[in-house]
């Protein structure tokens, strides 16, 4: 099977495996993980932020940010696609208490004047707007990247309104790797940021939060709260640090494939790509290809020993990552020419 359905997919590699077997370990609820300890100084140092802390999984790590920067009954400004807003559980308001502001963006970017005018004015009727967030790249939008200048100003909006801006950057990596642009440039114009290690970058599991000591000294209390305070966690830490290690700089291969694949799948008649493929997500309607609906052209491609994903009624998501090589894309592409 050549398994497009997601980069979460990604198994752990020779490296990680044997990372795991050989991590030396302690208990982290201590704070005497080595091998933890190793991962969050890395992914603070690659963030440039005071602190990390090593969470269980993206959703995790974003939850324990609204917990950790709101009091129940504020409100968070985030995009009207947010994977918060929309592949959360509702979590911000179920655990955090807090109410979202979904503001309606531009391939995942909202605008700063939008931002500016949701701000709360102090009044006895008003939910208080305790914190923004943003998400680069942005899944919804077919791994858009989040223009650096769109950061920066949401983030000098937020500055001047002394609200705290929090990244959901579980592909932040993607972005990086696509744009040139560094991990400490973007969370420059953060106060703190969550990444996934367990998509592209591969790691069986796991994500980082980082912030201040301040802002993760109180989010470790909070994980702690959520049951995520982890023992000899160094075992799934370890491959977290080859993640960081060797599969950064290969992301673009994953790129590369992504738009060799966009460019093969529009050239196939009555398939429509649907976004600008900057990253690893190419999202297709099959429409006019005469699919009644997504599951079908999915049903049919799976007899040929292909996976991807439904992202709507009409649109397929293939999402590339390290198991899929130039050779499968082409693979693919013979493949979808013969069921259409
Ligand atoms: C996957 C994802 C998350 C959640 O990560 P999990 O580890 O699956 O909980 C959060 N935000 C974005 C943008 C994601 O793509």
């Amino acid at each position: 099977m050549i398994d497009l359905r997601s980069d979460t997919i990604t198994k752990p590699t020779r490296a990680m495996r044997q990372a795991a077997y050989e991590a030396e370990v302690g208990d982290d609820v201590y704070g005497e993980d080595p091998t933890v300890n190793k991962l969050e100084e890395m992914a603070a140092n690659t963030l440039g932020k005071e602190a990390a802390l090593f969470v269980t999984s993206g959703t995790q790590g974003n939850q324990i940010a609204a917990l950790t920067h709101c009091r129940p009954g504020d409100e968070v400004i985030l995009e009207a696609n947010a994977h918060i807003y929309l592949y959360e559980a509702a979590g911000f308001s179920a655990l955090a208490g807090v109410q979202s502001r979904p503001l309606q963006g531009e391939r995942g970017a909202m605008d700063p004047e939008d931002v500016a005018a949701a701000i709360r004015a102090d009044d006895i009727h008003f939910p208080k707007t305790s914190l923004i967030c943003l998400e680069n790249t942005h899944n919804k939008a077919g791994g858009a990247i989040l223009p650096l200048e769109n950061m920066e100003a949401i983030y000098q909006v937020a500055n001047k309104n002394n609200i705290p801006v929090h990244l959901d950057g579980a592909r932040i990596f993607n972005a990086s790797a696509a744009s040139g642009i560094s991990i400490k440039e973007y969370a420059k114009f953060t106060d703190t940021v969550q990444f996934c290690l367990s998509k592209g970058l591969g790691a069986p599991v796991g994500s980082i939060i980082a912030g201040s000591n301040n802002f993760i000294e109180q989010a470790r209390k909070w994980r702690k709260r959520l049951g995520g305070g982890l023992r000899q966690a160094g075992v799934i830490a370890a491959p977290g640090i080859v993640a960081l290690r060797d599969n950064v700089d290969r992301l673009v291969d994953d790129h590369e494939n992504a738009v060799r694949l966009a460019s093969g799948l529009a050239s196939i008649k009555g398939l429509k790509v649907e976004n600008i493929v900057e990253t690893n997500i190419i999202l297709v309607n099959v429409k006019d290809a005469g699919f009644t609906s997504s599951d079908e052209f999915l049903e049919k491609l799976t007899s040929k020993g292909i996976l991807a994903g439904s992202y709507g009624p009409l649109t397929v998501r293939f999402v590339t990552n390290y198991h899929v090589s130039k050779e499968d894309v082409d693979k693919v592409l013979t493949s979808v020419s013969s069921i259409i």
